[in-house]
């Protein structure tokens, strides 16, 4: 495995995660809360290096339980966080 971290890739889906914290504008992500169990699922040695996506949060906050089932049961299988389907528990 290579561990290199890609600061522009998101670390839980590994798609681009649109940071502009090494830009001189500043991040998006300074605006929004990402919440702490989020966090919690990005390894511990990419915390705070790269960025959750928008759409990882999104997702999360919208299905959590989904969300975090697939982080912890499906990590080899990262491209399947994008089909998390969010329509199905909004209570
Ligand atoms: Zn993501
Ligand atoms: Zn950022």
């Amino acid at each position: 495995m290579d561990n290199k971290i890609d600061e522009t890739l998101c670390p839980l889906c590994r798609e681009e995660n649109g940071c502009m914290a090494h830009s001189d504008e500043s991040c998006w992500c300074n605006d929004v809360t990402v919440p702490q169990e989020l966090i919690d699922l990005v390894p511990e040695a990419q915390q705070r290096k790269a960025c959750i996506c928008r759409f990882c949060i999104e997702k999360f906050n919208a299905n959590r339980v989904a969300f975090t089932a697939k982080i912890r049961n499906e990590s080899g299988d990262v491209a399947s966080l994008r089909k998390i389907d969010i329509t199905q528990v909004q209570s």
